[in-house]
């Protein structure tokens, strides 16, 4: 049977299944998303037929997660990772400059490849006394202009295509913003929900540990990726320092950046990622006439990135009127707090849903909400061909890695709405890790007002580049970010050669 079909027929079967339920308030927090179907009420932590907000069709299962109250649907995730790949999506836009600009091919071919892949299975013990082996990736794609450096990412559909084309963005990031790194990524397959405090602790250090030599102050440095945090990046180097002799441990503080400040973290590094945007959004807003006073914006995803954004937006006087995150979307016309919603979201499991006074809207009406400014700050395979259409806004502003599909990009471009791509829109995070790598090695603290100067002097001028590219090539802002990334990849590869 043709896909189509059977969701044709899957959609039949919730229309009928749906004739006379009624939405179950079995939690304050998610009432609405799922509906009553021949069971009393939610069965905690078990696969439980529902309605799904994502895919919504009614028999597939849907898994409430009851220590954090957060759902997935596990089909919707797994059509969305079966329709595009994206490390697929990151060689097409490699290809894509390429009919520009045309590459040495030598290059590309060096460039399309990743250097290092490391796939690590682990055992940890658990609170219940049981082993679990786990799975962790680290991929080094590119060391040319510097040690590699990227983001750890817990998350379950975390796997090592997912892992290679952010390895790969990493990169093209660094070359763009000029920085002496060059890329990696790594991830640990799991769902945080799943494990205590304690557990993922242990995790953390004994992934590490299988990492051993592979990652180093001078050779690769983690940060933190969706999912983790300072207080992960705390463990981290408390792991690997711990495996060295005593004479080195101290010389190996900057082998993650992200960390805590008491720890050897950077002022200003947690907010990076958000300031970096902010800083481009202003920029776009003074070259295109948008009063950032008063002018209205959307987020999906409000962990570090978007909620750092939002609360800088806010600064500027602009109005956030819709947020997405896991838990569901919520829409207020007159503007929701951002530091408000910071808060409330600490403490409730991370979840915006819930958030008084607030409307609870679908994922459709989300992306339709007319705005000026979209910050997707979430996954990848966000703007699709569908939602790229009904887009209202005037600027993507890409906080997330990926988050847009090649359909998606064409229906953006046709539909006339700017885009300050992810290579660029979210760089504020690994040129501030920079800033930490370099605080670290010279055992210096830099004051938070010094480190915002300085990064918005190396993201505007990236910016610069990249505009003038655009221009030049006559190319829209993504193709112009990897025309200039791979640029200079090609120039630094032509003039050292190749050994031997
Ligand atoms: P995070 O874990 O702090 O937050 C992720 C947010 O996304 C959460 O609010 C979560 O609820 C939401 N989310 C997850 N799945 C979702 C879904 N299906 N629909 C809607 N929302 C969903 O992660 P982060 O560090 O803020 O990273 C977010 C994005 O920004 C990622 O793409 C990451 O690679 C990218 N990024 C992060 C940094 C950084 O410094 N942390 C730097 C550059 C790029």
């Amino acid at each position: 049977m043709m896909v189509e079909e059977r969701r044709e027929k899957m959609r039949e079967k919730q229309r009928n299944a749906m004739n006379g339920l009624k939405p179950i308030a079995a939690t304050k927090d998610w009432k609405l998303l799922y509906f009553q179907h021949g069971r009393p009420g939610l069965e905690e932590g078990r696969p439980h037929k529902g309605l799904c907000k994502y895919c919504e069709i009614q028999d597939i299962c849907s898994i409430v997660k009851p220590k954090t109250g957060i759902w997935r649907c596990e089909y919707y995730q797994a059509k969305v990772r079966k329709k595009t790949s994206l490390y697929e999506n990151v060689i097409k836009q490699l290809e894509k400059a390429e009919e520009v600009v045309h590459f040495d091919k030598d290059i590309c071919e060096i460039l399309t490849g990743t250097m290092n892949e490391l796939v690590v299975h682990f055992p940890v013990k658990m609170e219940n006394g049981k082993i679990r082996m786990l799975t962790g990736y680290r991929v080094q794609h590119n060391n040319a202009l510097g040690p590699f450096k990227g983001g750890l990412r817990f998350h379950p559909m975390v796997d090592i295509e997912e892992i290679r084309a952010l390895a790969t963005l990493m990169t093209w990031k660094t070359a763009l913003v000029k920085i002496p790194f060059g890329g990696a990524k790594g991830g640990i397959q799991l769902d945080p929900a799943d494990f205590t405090p304690e557990e993922l602790e242990r995790i953390t250090r004994r992934f590490t540990y299988a990492l051993g030599n592979n990652i180093g102050p001078e050779y690769d440095i983690p940060a933190p990726d969706v999912n983790t945090n300072p207080q992960i990046m705390a463990w981290m180097l408390d792991t690997f320092m711990s495996t060295m002799t005593p004479t080195e441990r101290n010389r190996c503080i900057h082998v993650v950046t992200g960390k805590p400040l008491e720890a050897g973290g950077s002022q200003g590094r947690n907010k990076a990622t958000g300031q970096g945007i902010v800083f481009l959004i202003e920029k776009w807003a003074r070259d295109h006439g948008l009063n950032l006073k008063g002018a209205s914006y959307i987020v999906q995803g409000f962990g570090n990135v978007g909620s750092w954004a939002a609360r800088l937006m806010k600064q500027h006087g602009a109005r956030l009127i819709a947020v997405e995150d896991v838990s569901g979307a919520i829409y207020k016309k007159e503007g929701i707090d951002p530091d408000d919603l910071a808060e409330y979201v600490k403490e409730h499991r991370g979840a915006v849903l819930g958030y008084p006074q607030v409307d609870s809207i679908n994922h459709e009406r989300f992306f339709s909400t007319k705005a000026d400014i979209f910050i997707p700050a979430a996954l990848e395979n966000q703007i699709t061909a569908d939602t790229a259409e009904i887009l209202n806004v005037r600027l993507v502003a890409e906080g997330a890695n990926g988050p847009t599909e090649p359909e998606g990009d064409k229906a953006l471009q046709r539909r006339n709405i700017d885009v300050i791509p992810d290579i660029l829109c979210n760089a504020g995070g690994v040129i501030v890790s920079y800033f930490e790598w370099l605080q670290n090695k010279r055992s210096e603290f830099w004051e938070e007002e010094e480190i915002d100067q300085k990064l918005k002097k190396i993201i505007i001028s990236a910016y610069e580049r990249v505009r003038a590219a655009a221009e030049k090539h006559k190319v829209d802002m993504r193709t112009a970010a990897q025309i200039v990334a791979i640029s200079r990849l090609e120039m630094v590869y032509k003039e050292r050669g190749i050994f031997p």
